[in-house]
């Protein structure tokens, strides 16, 4: 079994905050060596902030994506989407994402009890740090266990990253709501799916999203399925950390890379 180098959650200009070009994208993965991208264009739908509740124009994106692809004959591209899991709309949500050729499903979780943990401190005011972390958590846990039809978990600690908690405070571990985290690890297991492991959390919180505690205890529990994603939305961090969190999910025996064409899994060797 081979290994790869692969980015497995990117946003270009399709996502509403994405600040870089697929062109970019791409010119700046192929001279980082990188073989395989996976565009992961933002849907929030129902999102309070109704500059976050713009999706893509799919007919763009995949139009754009063949262009790229003829283009770039030596970058793997995938088409995929992050899915703002919102459980006021989510079986419309489902709905849509059945209509779109995509090659992989991110689930995301950024609101909670319909706030964003973007916005801090108002997620955080009125809250003890156990109440706001916990809170995220127990959400995390029930969106994923609401949700059959995806490959990937996203950014599990995503609370932690514009959190008003610093230093050992700040990031989500696993000690924080271990119940939470083994329904939402086990049923990820159980069901066969991949947890995201998310380097944009180096910058904020010391550690990748989620924190190597809850990492751990996937492994622990037999998980065994990853998929590694820079979450840039511009060419400054396009592939960022990810050979050093590889580094770190092998070094604690975490075992496959994953892959997605057309929603079908493949396996590379972390
Ligand atoms: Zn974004
Ligand atoms: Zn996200």
């Amino acid at each position: 079994m081979e290994q790869r180098r692969m980015d497995y959650h990117l946003h270009t200009l399709h996502s509403f905050d994405g600040r870089q070009s697929l062109d970019e994208l791409c010119r700046t993965m192929l001279e980082k060596g990188v073989g395989e991208i996976c565009l992961t264009e933002h849907i929030e739908p129902g999102h309070p902030d109704s500059t976050c509740d713009v999706p893509p124009l799919w007919d763009a994106v995949f139009q754009e994506v063949r262009e790229a692809r003829q283009r770039y004959p030596q970058l793997t591209i995938r088409t995929g989407v992050e899915i703002g899991d919102n459980p006021l709309c989510r079986d419309a949500i489902m709905k849509e994402l059945d209509s779109l050729p995509l090659d992989f499903r991110l689930l995301s979780l950024h609101l909670v009890n319909g706030v964003d943990c973007y916005c801090a401190p108002e997620y955080f005011d009125g809250k003890t740090r156990k109440q706001a972390y916990r809170e995220y958590a127990e959400a995390k846990a029930s969106s994923v266990t609401q949700w059959m039809d995806f490959d990937s978990v996203a950014h599990i600690g995503y609370v932690a990253k514009f959190s008003v908690y610093q230093g050992k405070e700040r990031p989500l571990v696993y000690e924080d709501a271990p119940d939470a985290f083994d329904t939402l690890l086990k049923y990820v297991i159980a069901n066969d799916k991949c947890i995201e492991v998310n380097t944009s959390g180096y910058a904020s919180t010391g550690d990748t999203l989620p924190h190597r505690s809850i990492l751990r205890r996937y492994i622990e529990l037999g998980g065994e399925n990853f998929t590694f994603g820079s979450d840039s939305h511009d060419t400054a961090r396009d592939y960022d950390g990810i050979e050093r969190a590889k580094d770190m999910v092998r070094a604690m025996g975490g075992k496959y890379q994953a892959s997605f064409d057309k929603r079908k899994r493949l396996l590379y060797r972390i």
